[in-house]
């Protein structure tokens, strides 16, 4: 099979060609001998022949697409390091143990990738069993993660992100440095877990509820949203010196941290 010809849309598979990026990619993990990698969509192994060069002590590659998982095993057969996995990101990291301070790469497929990012953030155990995740966005997804309050880019993915992830950017990638070339450009960001975290929410889907309902309504003031959350109680927005006036865009994150910690007071 040629792989540079082959191309399932359906599953985002834009080819990584450029060995420039390829290769700063890479360094961002600081990869050692001891140490674990993870790789979401290893496609036909551009990033992995690579992190093999580096000979660390073990590699999972996850594709699935069972045609590229196949190809990966002729292409990459020879090494013992390596574990080719032909499952789906979102189910396996569910159930299987990777064992301990995992460094995961991934050029994520577009149309699921915040989705993959939303779970690695959910774990219930924190710190989680990763120590860094290196990851390829769309450029505008990648926009939204890192944006600031007050900004159009503001919303949910940037605070469910933050809460749990100290967030870096590195560099955008042009959407020539694949192929298939896709419509849009890419950007590369990194996530550390936070070993200590003031906003100690019990249950991320609270806040992943909070945030739903205080954004429903992005051009309009929060009053309703939140009266709605609160049961119509106005004293929570005064223990929280937070005004009703503004829009959600307008809030800190922090703001939402908080909102959620009370609810979980609350509610349970
Ligand atoms: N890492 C390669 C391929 C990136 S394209 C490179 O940089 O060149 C994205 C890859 O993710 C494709 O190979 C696609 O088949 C795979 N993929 C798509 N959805 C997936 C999922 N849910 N779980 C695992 N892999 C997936």
């Amino acid at each position: 099979m040629n792989s540079f010809i082959y191309q399932k849309k359906s599953l985002g598979q834009n080819f990584l060609i450029d060995k420039n990026i390829i290769n700063k990619i890479i360094k961002i993990g600081n990869v050692e001998k001891n140490s674990t990698i993870l790789e979401i969509g290893s496609g036909n192994g551009n990033l992995t022949s690579k992190i093999i060069d580096l000979n660390p002590k073990k590699i999972y590659a996850i594709e699935k697409d069972k045609k590229l998982t196949d190809f990966l095993k002729i292409k990459l057969q020879k090494n013992n390091k390596i574990e080719i996995i032909n499952e789906d990101i979102l189910n396996i990291i569910k159930i299987k143990n990777f064992g301990k301070n995992i460094i995961v790469f991934g050029n994520l497929p577009y149309n699921i990738s915040t989705q993959i990012l939303a779970s690695f953030i959910q774990f219930e155990k924190w710190p989680p069993w990763y120590e860094l995740l290196v990851l390829m966005f769309q450029k505008e997804v990648a926009d939204r993660i890192i944006s600031k309050e007050s900004s159009s880019n503001f919303g949910r993915l940037s605070i469910l992100s933050n809460w749990r992830l100290d967030i870096k950017k590195h560099f955008d990638v042009s959407r020539n440095c694949f192929f298939p070339k896709p419509k849009v450009n890419s950007t590369v960001l990194s996530f550390k877990p936070k070993k200590k975290n003031k906003f100690n929410i019990r249950n991320p889907k609270n806040l992943e509820m909070v945030t739903r309902v205080l954004f429903s309504n992005r051009r309009k003031m929060i009053n309703k949203n939140f009266l709605k959350l609160f049961n119509g109680n106005k004293s929570i927005a005064e223990d929280l010196s937070l005004k009703l006036n503004q829009r959600p865009e307008d809030l800190s994150k922090e703001m939402y941290y908080k909102i959620t910690m009370k609810y979980e007071e609350l509610f349970g």
